[in-house]
């Protein structure tokens, strides 16, 4: 497939549209008009000013088959990039729906965050009817994800009443693993190979840590989250997380502290020691996350538990008080049915876990497991999530976040699901980016929110080993993170 550009350099947007009738795909993209770009399946996208008016068409060719759409706008207040953008993604969506015969029920929402659009609606006033309204007619969503994005905007409204806007979240990097699911694409190590690196990982990391607080904490802003995360926090020994947790105890003022989570991950890391830890030091919410309650698909994808020692996990750190388990699962996976992914939805339910997050796998992901992409065009991830949604929503749970990957199977979204009042807060900040977010350890990526809105991030190192070796650098961005909180959020008092 070529993508041929003209008058206009819309590629991101617009190439994300072509994707998602056309995924997997490598395109051949150009910038000047050239007939022999004609030769093949192509997408010309082209916007033509004249004097009074500028032309936006589209012309698509799969096969013999042949789409054209075209619109048209005076050179006044419509005429600016961000709307010719929007209109030619909308006329690329039509050619493309017609040609292919597959729908995207997101329509031209291709970002990872719809939600956060519907909010920004929210906040300047508009109503349902007229959220609804943009949404269908300028965006092309379909009814479902308009009142699934909907529905996620007011439970993140309630969530959020009581969010100040001086304080801070802190997220906690783990980037090892006991070994790799063959799905993974996160920095996480693996602990059989990087396991001589843990113990220095974790003095260093106390060492950010207390220096962090040195410098944030005295600023004014409130700590209110606490995330671990990783990887597998609970691949550390009992003796490493309790130090670290400890040195956050030392170091940061916990007075204000809503929310304190640790996601445990692999049920094969779990042990009443590690639990009570977390436990003892404030974690009140922990994530154990099965993916799959079919013991084969648990080993078609190299993850190295079984649904057995999930449910003891689960039950363990029921009887060990944590208020709050969140279950991740995984729609999509290879090898896994309809049938097989409908039980594991119930047998979820049946837990009753406070937070039940489905995520959908992505394309990549399938791919770089099935090594033929075109093996997993068909997978019915959809069917699942569908089914997850409808049951999940029967039982009592609401959609409190939601996030879409590039390349997810069948254009679908990964969905947090809660029982009203046990969100998490994190999760929320994480994706609508309304708090700021200090991280520490390798990988760990620090998100501040200015007054403005205004984000900056601060990349740490990403393995491990250039975390260790350089960290003397890292300890710097702390300073940038410092100024940049002094002058963009307190400075604005
Ligand atoms: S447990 Fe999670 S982070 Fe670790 S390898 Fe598996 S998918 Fe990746």
């Amino acid at each position: 497939m070529t993508l041929i550009f003209s008058g206009n350099d819309f590629k991101y947007e617009l190439e994300s549209v072509v994707k998602l009738f056309i995924p997997a795909t490598l395109f051949d993209i150009f910038y000047e008009v050239k007939t022999e770009y004609f030769s093949n399946d192509f997408c010309f996208i082209r916007r033509k000013k004249g004097k009074q008016k500028t032309y936006l068409y589209t012309v698509c060719r799969i096969g013999e088959n042949i789409k054209y759409k075209i619109n048209c706008i005076l050179n006044s207040a419509d005429n600016y990039e961000g709307n010719c953008e929007i209109i030619l993604a909308r006329l690329l969506f039509q050619c493309l729906t017609e040609l292919t015969g597959k729908s995207a029920k997101w329509g031209i929402l291709t970002g990872i965050r719809p939600v956060k659009r519907v909010n920004k609606m929210l906040d300047r006033g508009m109503s349902k009817e007229a959220i609804e309204k943009e949404l269908s007619e300028k965006f092309l969503c379909e009814k479902s994800k308009i009142d699934l994005a909907y529905k996620t905007a007011l439970t993140q409204k309630r969530a959020l009443e009581n969010m100040s806007s001086k304080s801070f979240s802190l997220y906690i990097s783990i980037p090892f693993c006991p070994s790799r699911c063959s799905y993974c694409s996160f920095v996480s190590q693996s602990a059989e190979s990087s396991i001589r690196l843990i113990p220095e990982y974790v003095e260093r990391l106390c060492d950010e840590i207390s220096y962090t607080a040195d410098v944030i904490s005295s600023k004014g802003l409130r700590l209110d989250t606490i995330y671990f995360g990783g990887g597998t926090p609970t691949s550390l020994y009992a003796h490493q997380l309790e130090k670290i947790m400890k040195t956050i105890s030392r170091h940061f003022d916990l007075s204000a502290l809503r929310e304190y989570t640790v996601e445990a991950g692999r049920a094969d890391t779990i042990t009443r020691e590690k639990l009570e830890v977390i436990k003892n030091f404030g974690a009140d919410r922990i994530s154990i996350n099965p993916q799959t309650m079919n013991d084969s698909v648990l080993e078609t994808i190299g993850r190295r538990h079984t649904v057995k020692q999930f449910i003891e996990s689960f039950k363990l750190a029921k009887e060990i008080g944590f208020k709050i388990i969140n279950t991740d699962l995984i729609a999509g996976l290879p090898t896994d049915t309809v049938e097989s992914f409908k039980k594991t939805v119930e047998d979820i339910i049946a837990l009753e876990p406070e937070n039940v997050t489905v995520h959908t796998l992505s394309i990549k992901r399938a791919a770089d497991l099935n090594r033929r992409s075109d093996t997993v065009i068909d997978n019915p991830a959809e069917q699942m999530v569908d089914y997850a949604s409808k049951r999940l929503s029967e039982s009592g749970y609401d959609p409190y976040y939601l996030y879409r990957q590039k390349n997810m199977l069948e254009n679908l979204e990964n969905i947090g699901w809660s029982k009203p009042g046990k969100e998490s807060l994190y999760n929320i900040y994480i994706m609508e980016e309304n708090q700021s977010i200090i991280a520490l350890g390798a990988g760990a990526s620090t998100k501040l929110v200015a007054s403005n809105g205004h984000l900056k991030r601060i990349f740490n190192y990403k393995f491990p080993l250039e975390y260790i070796k350089h960290f003397d650098l890292m300890l710097d961005k702390k300073n940038e993170a410092k100024e940049f909180i002094e002058k963009n959020i307190l400075g604005s008092e």
